[in-house]
């Protein structure tokens, strides 16, 4: 195989969140950056609105990794530039406040998440995502449903903040925003970072990053090919400065752990998991019209978070119950479904490590929600279901095995709460992922420092969700992006300085 070589002052393993905010600061500031991505770009006009076709394309394994163990739990991950920011929705949500507070008093974070840094850091990425309150314009019937249930049960909805100030109402987020209104990092800050000099190189896979006496002194992997994924050529890119990994919670433990990297690496893997409720309308809903995600509900106390999650009708009819003419006829009623739901925020613990075999992300991911965790889904539900009737549903589909398929009035609701649910009972999925680089001031308990740098290892960083010591119960991308800005901003200074000196 042909071997190519390359060498920048900073290579960026990875172009979601983390990542592309890592390259936008870097190279903004001047600096040499290579981005270096595992799967390919994908230009938003080009990206088929076939549900499906889109998925197999932009989604890690098409959506087919799951976490191991007695209860498989699907964990939807982005492999194309942009990461999984390609494919969500859009959500903002800055670090709440208590998660703060438990950051600094429990893992000495105060320098990382210092306010006035991190407060600029927001406002810079609210400025230039065009973030912006969902407009009542752009709900569609699944988000003026929700807003309905939570006048008449008293609940705290909101329109959600989204960066997609320019969002048309299409319904069609997960196969990327066909106008670019939503600023996912592949038509924002790739190639903003690009425009100040940033090269790319996609279908790029990241093994190992390269070590010598203590130092990481460049990344080695391979370039795949873009139908087989077979690798084609080996690849070599040293870095002058540093290297910084951002290839995800699950990604950026393998890379590590194959470098050699030990104590915490993969440790501490933690998630939002979640799942979904339909109800059926006498009038129309039309879920095709509308933000795909336009409305929400944050219920703190309970670690829950509803939303509406609007699904086209290859993804929704898998979830209508019954079979053969019964099923058919459920299809002919599509424009009559709301599908609204939750995500959790678990308190169980996982690891993550490289796959010895199977496993086509290349990683091994134990996780099981405990019987707390278990609690609050069935609360999540039994909410949902509530909220349906109250919006005026005619039946709901609780999406739960052994319980009944259709529920026809509130009153039936308590089936839910009545009983003891397993996860394997579910169709949850988890898409928000954490902790597996977790940073903290104690090296024996975190895997990286205040800065983002790696205990004991110089010129290596981490900057994507992995840093994150706990999960936070609500959308994570705005604060890895903060992370990700402040900690690049500040390594951009350092290096900057030291020139000068020099
Ligand atoms: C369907 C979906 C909807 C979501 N909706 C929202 C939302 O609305 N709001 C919100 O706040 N969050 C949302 N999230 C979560 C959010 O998008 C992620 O938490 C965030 O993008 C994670 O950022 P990251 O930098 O850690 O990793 P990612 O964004 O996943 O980026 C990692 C990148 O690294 C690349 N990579 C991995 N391994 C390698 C390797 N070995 N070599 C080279 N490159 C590699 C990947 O291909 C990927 O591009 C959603 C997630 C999903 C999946
Ligand atoms: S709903 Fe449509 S227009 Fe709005 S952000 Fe999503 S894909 Fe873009």
């Amino acid at each position: 195989m042909r071997v190519i070589d390359d060498v920048a002052d900073f290579v960026i393993v990875g172009t979601g969140a983390g990542g592309a905010t890592a390259a936008r600061v870097l190279a903004g500031a001047g600096h040499d950056v290579l981005m270096v991505e595992e799967g390919p770009l994908l230009r938003t006009a080009e990206r088929p609105g076939e549900v499906l076709d889109a998925m197999a394309m932009a989604f890690r394994d098409f959506a087919t990794a799951t976490t191991r163990g007695a209860y498989p739990l699907p964990l939807l991950q982005g492999r194309c530039v942009g990461g999984a920011t390609a494919i969500n929705s859009g959500i903002i949500w800055r670090l709440p406040e208590d998660v703060r507070a438990e950051w600094i008093a429990r893992h000495g974070l105060a320098h990382l998440v210092e306010r006035r840094a991190l407060d600029d850091a927001f406002e810079n990425i609210e400025r230039e995502l065009e973030v912006a309150e969902t407009s009542s314009k752009l709900f569609g019937g699944n988000a003026e449903r929700m807003a309905e249930a939570c006048r008449a049960l008293g609940l705290p909805g909101q329109p959600m903040t989204r960066n997609a100030a320019r969002c048309q109402g299409t319904a069609r987020c997960l196969q990327g925003c066909p106008g670019e209104a939503r600023q996912s990092m592949d038509v924002s800050y790739v190639p903003r970072a690009q425009r100040d000099g940033a090269r790319l190189l996609t279908l790029a896979r990241i093994d190992r990053v390269l070590m010598e006496w203590g130092r990481a002194v460049g990344v080695q992997g391979v370039l795949v090919d873009p139908v087989t994924r077979r690798p084609v050529a080996q690849l070599r890119v040293m870095a002058r400065e540093a290297v910084i990994v951002s290839a995800s919670a699950v990604q950026t433990p393998v890379i590590l752990r194959r470098s050699g990297l030990r104590g915490m690496v993969g440790e501490r893997f933690q998630a939002h998991p979640g799942c979904a409720v339909v109800g059926r309308f006498d009038e129309a809903v039309t879920m095709s019209r509308g933000a795909t995600q336009g409305y929400e509900v944050p219920l703190r106390d309970k670690r829950l978070k509803l939303e509406t999650l609007s699904l086209p009708p290859e993804l929704l009819a898998p979830r209508l119950p019954g079979a053969g003419a019964m099923w058919q006829r459920r299809l002919t009623e599509m424009d009559h479904y709301a599908q609204w739901s939750f995500i959790c925020r678990m308190e169980a613990h996982g690891r993550v490590r490289p796959a010895l075999f199977g496993g086509g992300s290349g990683a091994a991911v134990h996780y099981t929600p405990t019987a707390r965790d278990m609690d609050r889904v069935r609360e999540g539900l039994a909410i949902l279901c509530r909220m349906m009737f109250a919006a005026g549903a005619r039946e709901v589909f609780p999406g739960i095995a052994g319980l009944p398929a259709v529920f026809k009035s509130a009153a039936e609701v308590e089936t839910i709460e009545r009983a003891t649910l397993r996860p394997h009972q579910l169709n949850m999925v988890a898409s928000h992922l954490f902790g597996t680089a977790c940073a903290g001031r104690d090296s024996s308990t975190s895997v990286v420092d205040e800065n983002l740098a790696v205990h004991g290892v110089h010129g290596l960083h981490v900057m994507d969700a992995s840093v994150f010591p706990t999960n936070l119960g609500v959308n994570p991308q705005h604060s890895i992006m903060a992370l990700a800005w402040v900690a690049a901003e500040r390594l951009a200074n350092r290096s900057r300085s030291r020139a000068v000196a020099a």
